[in-house]
């Protein structure tokens, strides 16, 4: 019998920067040449929400452009073949991971194809631009947002992931800085409970010494030889 059983999966922007995504912290800790503060936060949004909604407007139009890749394609793989738990949290608010064929997915930090009603909390599936003052379909409020997880927000369903790291085996964590949290936090639950732990990223992490182990290299590459290796095992 294999120790591992049930896999928790963490991704996150550098998952997506082979397919052509620019990760959170770029050139100078930017974001596509802004300020994290001036488009990430409820008081941007508040302040200058033509500048917020056309920043994730641009965000949502250069899906159009990208594809998964190697990274996004192996996670699907395992999403198809593992025969225990899995389950894949990302903090993109890209779509290459579904778009790749991973169905065990959830978004914490929110979707970019997903507009989020200010007044009532209903989401909604969106393409295409979403000026400010759009009315939501439901409540008719002109309140609707991206629906991204802002600093200060809380993520979505944070128990859910809970329970997961909880009944997990191994806990990978792939392409992500380890400086956002609670989702920096997961590796240190997930070894409470008893997991094994392992990082995959370009370079070590924030986090990096909470890892039983670290491989560094591109998540192209490193993935699929990862994936490839697990199923052998589960
Ligand atoms: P981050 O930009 O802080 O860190 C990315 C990490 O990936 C870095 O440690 C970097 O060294 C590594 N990396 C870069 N290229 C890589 C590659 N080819 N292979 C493996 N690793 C690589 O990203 P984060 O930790 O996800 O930051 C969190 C926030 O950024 C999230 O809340 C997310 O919503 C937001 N974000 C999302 C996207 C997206 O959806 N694709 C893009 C930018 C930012
Ligand atoms: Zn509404």
């Amino acid at each position: 019998m294999s120790r591992i059983r049930n896999i928790v999966v963490l991704t996150g922007a550098g998952i997506s920067a082979e397919s052509g995504i620019a990760t959170f912290r770029g050139p100078g800790g930017l974001w596509e040449g802004h300020r994290v503060e001036d488009v990430c936060t409820p008081e941007a949004l508040a302040r200058n929400p033509e500048l917020v909604h056309r920043f994730y407007d641009l965000r949502r139009a250069a899906l159009e452009t990208v594809e998964p890749n190697a990274a996004h394609r192996a996670l699907a793989r395992l999403d198809r073949e593992c025969p225990g738990e899995l389950l894949i949290v990302t903090q993109n608010v890209d779509d290459l991971h579904e778009r790749a064929g991973a169905a065990r997915l959830l978004h914490m930090h929110g979707e970019l194809q997903s507009a989020l009603c200010g007044a009532c909390g209903i989401r909604h599936g969106w393409t295409g631009a979403l000026p400010p003052d759009m009315e939501c379909p439901d409540c008719g409020s002109p309140a609707l947002r991206p629906d991204i997880v802002f600093f200060g927000e809380m993520p979505y369903q944070m128990e859910r992931i809970e329970a997961a790291l909880a009944a997990c085996d191994l806990f990978v964590s792939i392409g992500t800085s380890g400086a956002v949290y609670p989702a920096a936090g997961f590796v240190q639950l997930a070894e409470a409970y008893g997991a094994e732990t392992l990082e995959l990223n370009l370079e070590r992490s924030a986090g990096s010494g909470w890892f039983g182990e670290t491989r560094l290299g591109a998540a192209g590459v490193l993935v699929p030889a990862w994936v490839e290796a697990v199923l052998a095992e589960v």
